[in-house]
């Protein structure tokens, strides 16, 4: 089963969503009944303690109407996630309101770093996300600086306790290589469905600091992949240019050929001609070349940066919690001077842009590289409609 709904949706209310939200289970042939007397897991996206209006996490009003519907369907319905391990747990769930939707809907909650770990197939993983009789995946549509869309498979990355994550960066430090493990995370949980709330996304520079965009959609697949697969058609880039979609390819459990039906909602009049993919962001299945010599010649020159603006930062010190590998210091603390980042020890994993709550921190490219990035998306997008 190959199918994939999407459904408008524009607005953040309970008793609007859950009508969209039936429809798109019938749009799946799931029958809701199956999850009678069953546990079932919603695993939103909770990456820090951000409120709902910064559009950072899954809309509370989202999860609650998730929450509702497999309640009334005689589900136990547990809310499940861990952000990047640097917010206080409690923060994270009463700021981005999760808590209270868990409450409201009747939900039990489960924050991951609180039910110790086990190993599964090398990873770390969180007991409770292992507890479930189904897991439906609840991410954001979002941009990211390392992984460029924070999509499906993604967002299970959460189910990886607290700072086990930030352990999981320094031992991943090629984007290829962290796009495997997230490949590996998502095989071994197999969440049932993946329901995703772009009611409002994030484009530009997520997953924290970029800007609030509309799309009016729910979007909803068994098929994890594919799912991702078409988000990447709605925003106009290649499925081939997230590394994930290459790697799933590779192990044989997406293949991008493969006819995807489409309910709902027709992908042509969906297309988001504006959506800004983040500064990091480079098409990478280049086949007219120029782009990967450019590349390798002047990588780094090429290669996007994290950047601290002094003026915007609030020296909370997150972002030294957040960095694997211990490339940020305080030099001049004591004389009140922000943070700065040491360029020979950074690995690009941008954790401290996503932690930051004070957006204080930029990705910066050099002119060449902006000029790289711009040749790739004209070229990507072309690519895209033939
Ligand atoms: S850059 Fe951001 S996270 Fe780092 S100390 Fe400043 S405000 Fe805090
Ligand atoms: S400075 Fe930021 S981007 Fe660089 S390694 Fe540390 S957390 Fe990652």
């Amino acid at each position: 089963m190959n199918k994939i709904s999407l459904r408008r949706c524009n607005k953040y209310d309970t008793a609007e969503i859950i009508p969209v939200l039936r429809q798109s289970l019938e749009d799946l042939q799931f029958d809701p009944s199956a999850v009678k007397d069953k546990r079932v897991l919603l695993k939103p996206n909770m990456l820090g303690a951000f409120p709902p209006e910064a559009h950072v996490t899954t809309h509370p009003a989202f999860v609650e109407a998730c929450a509702m519907l497999f309640k009334e369907h005689g589900a136990q319905v547990i809310v499940g996630d861990s952000s990047n391990g640097i917010y206080p747990v409690d923060e994270v769930w009463n700021v981005t309101g999760i808590r209270r939707a868990a409450e409201l809907a009747g939900a039990e909650i489960a924050p991951f770093e609180k039910s110790g770990s086990v190993d599964k197939n090398g990873i770390r993983l969180a007991k409770a996300s292992l507890n479930a009789d189904i897991m439906v995946n609840l991410p954001k549509f979002k941009t990211h600086g390392l992984t460029y869309l924070t999509l499906a498979v993604k967002n299970l990355f959460g189910c990886i306790p607290g700072m086990i994550k930030t352990d999981c960066h320094r031992n991943n430090i090629d984007r290829r290589d962290f796009a495997r493990l997230l490949v590996r995370v998502s095989e071994t949980l197999k969440p049932e469905l993946t329901i995703m709330d772009a009611i409002t996304g994030m484009h530009g520079n997520g997953p924290s600091g970029g800007n609030p965009i509309d799309m009016g959609l729910i979007i909803s697949g068994r098929n994890i992949h594919s799912l991702d697969a078409v988000c990447c058609k709605l925003v106009n880039i290649n499925p081939s240019d997230l590394d994930t979609l290459c790697h799933a390819e590779k192990l044989g459990v997406f293949d991008p050929n493969a006819k995807i039906d489409i309910i709902g909602e027709h992908l042509d009049s969906l297309s988001f001609k504006n959506f800004e993919m983040p500064s990091t962001f480079v098409g990478k299945k280049l086949d007219w070349g120029i782009s990967k010599l450019t590349l390798s010649l002047f990588w780094r020159h090429m290669n996007a940066r994290p950047q601290i603006d002094p003026s915007r930062c609030q020296r909370c010190g997150l972002c030294l919690k957040s960095c694997p590998v211990g490339a940020i210091g305080w030099k001049g603390k004591d004389t009140g001077s922000a943070p700065k980042i040491d360029n020979d020890i950074c690995i690009q994993c941008f954790c401290c842009h996503e932690v930051c709550p004070y957006q204080a921190i930029d990705i910066k490219r050099s002119a060449l590289a902006k000029l790289n990035q711009k040749l790739d998306q004209w070229i990507g997008r072309r690519r895209v409609k033939q």
